[in-house]
């Protein structure tokens, strides 16, 4: 996410770091680069400019020039100012209403319908509601079968109306099918067009006036950097929308568009789409984003995904198993589909602080246990909960089976080896035990 602005900004806030007297013209220097690199990453020319005077006021007050260690001071500075620059706090969606009705707007190809199950899905499982999906795209069927298959994938109802053409219509008889059968959120799926035109902007604005929804979101693509803050601003203009949904922040963004979009419509983020599947959405925390522009990671949304995939029953489960020393193949399994639940590997290694950077260019499998799983799949039942019969012709039978070298799982017998000695110290109030092997 954001490499390239990353990375600049890394690299003006370095040069600062670097010297070892500060004057005002390196200070000055620093300025210029951070806000080319802004420029470079398609923010709004008018912002980056208002940010960077405001930086500079700052760390002038500051007496940047006098203090110790003026180059943190910079990143501290430069991160405020980025937090406040994309709204300061988080902010939710408002649920209210009996049902909540939440209204979607946005171009064609924007990521509409996926945010809608995406969000869908949210609630259900943060929030324990039951939503109700609703096409009202009238003009192309497959919209409104993609809307069932997503559905579908997420076990929430989708009404729709095939035959009818009126949009408003089919929104006002998806929230009465809500309330006629026990769904307190309504989520409304609408038609885009390719670039903002007159009739959409009537077909929304209509469907926004005849139901009232609690909440108006406006989704756009990330990836269209100015023109996504110009879409915005087309649409706020009808619509006066709640928020905004910014997608695909997976792919290569510049980072334009999260920067600069809720100082020009004055509307809050309040989700990021950061993949094609129903669990790649994260509420939008400015403060969280700053972090992960300017490189320093996001441990805190990663510490809050490990704690949702966390079960206590499962753990203590673990823990027993550890102790009689049965932890096998299968444990293994099970720890990797947890990790896994948390999110694409490349997403996950972007959280820790400064591993976008190290990995930076490296090419990560999103399915980087594809080939461990395959090995343990390949291990008969008594194989993996007693791998401590798997002799050298199982080894090769094994390799065989999943396609792999017997290095390979020689390797993975190694690493599982390792790991469970390392657990069983851990449980044994092996602290001091480990920390003599670490020393070794
Ligand atoms: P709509 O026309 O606005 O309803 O857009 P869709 O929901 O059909 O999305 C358009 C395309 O973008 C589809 O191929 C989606 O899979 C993809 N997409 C949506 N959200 C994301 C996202 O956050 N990341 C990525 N990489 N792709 C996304």
């Amino acid at each position: 996410m954001f490499d390239n602005l990353s990375d600049k900004l890394d690299k003006a806030l370095h040069n600062l770091k670097g010297h070892g007297q500060i004057t005002e013209i390196n200070v000055a220097e620093t300025i210029k680069e951070v806000r080319r690199a802004l420029l470079d990453a398609d923010v709004n020319f008018k912002i980056a400019k208002q940010f960077t005077n405001k930086v500079k006021e700052k760390a002038l007050g500051q007496n940047v020039l006098t203090t110790l260690q003026p180059g943190q001071l910079m990143v501290k500075i430069v991160k405020d100012e980025l937090t406040e620059l994309m709204g300061g706090d988080a902010e939710g969606v408002n649920l209210s209403g009996t049902p909540s009705v939440v209204l979607m707007s946005g171009l064609q190809g924007s990521g509409k319908t996926t945010f809608s199950g995406k969000l869908a899905n949210f609630l259900k499982t943060k929030k324990t509601k039951k939503p109700l999906l609703v096409a009202c795209d009238v003009y192309r069927p497959a919209a409104v079968d993609q809307l069932h298959v997503v559905g579908d994938q997420i076990s929430v109802d989708v009404y729709s109306d095939k035959g009818n053409t009126d949009p408003v219509a089919i929104a006002q008889a998806g929230i009465a099918h809500a309330k006629a059968n026990g769904h307190n959120i309504v989520i409304i799926d609408t038609a885009g067009r390719l670039a903002v035109d007159e009739a959409m902007m009537t077909e929304i604005s209509n469907i926004h006036k005849a139901i009232q929804p609690q909440e108006t979101l406006f989704v756009v693509d990330a990836m269209t950097g100015q023109d996504a803050v110009n879409t915005a601003k087309a649409f706020n203009d009808v619509l006066d929308f709640d928020g905004v949904i910014l997608t695909k922040l997976d792919g290569d963004t510049r980072g334009g568009a999260a920067i600069s979009i809720k100082s020009v419509v004055n509307k809050p983020i309040k989700f990021i789409g950061t993949g094609e599947k129903m669990d790649a959405i994260d509420v939008f925390y400015p403060n969280r984003m700053a972090d992960r522009i300017l490189g320093m990671g996001d441990v805190v949304s990663l510490v809050e995904r490990a704690q949702e995939q966390y079960d206590e029953e499962e753990a203590r489960k673990l823990q027993k198993k550890i102790a009689k020393n049965q932890f096998g193949f299968d444990d293994f399994l099970s720890q990797i589909q947890q990790i896994k639940k948390m999110g694409s590997m490349k997403d996950l290694l972007g959280m820790i602080p400064g591993a976008g950077k190290a990995l930076k260019g490296i090419d990560i499998d999103d399915d980087a246990f594809k080939h461990v799983e395959a090995i343990i799949h390949s291990m008969t039942p008594g194989e993996r909960s007693t791998p401590s019969t798997i002799n050298a012709s199982r080894k090769k039978r094994i390799a065989k089976g999943s396609g792999r070298t017997v290095q390979e799982v020689n390797q993975l017998m190694k690493q599982f080896d390792q790991m469970s000695k390392m657990m069983k110290m851990m449980q044994g109030g092996g602290g001091r035990q480990m920390m003599n092997m670490m020393n070794k």
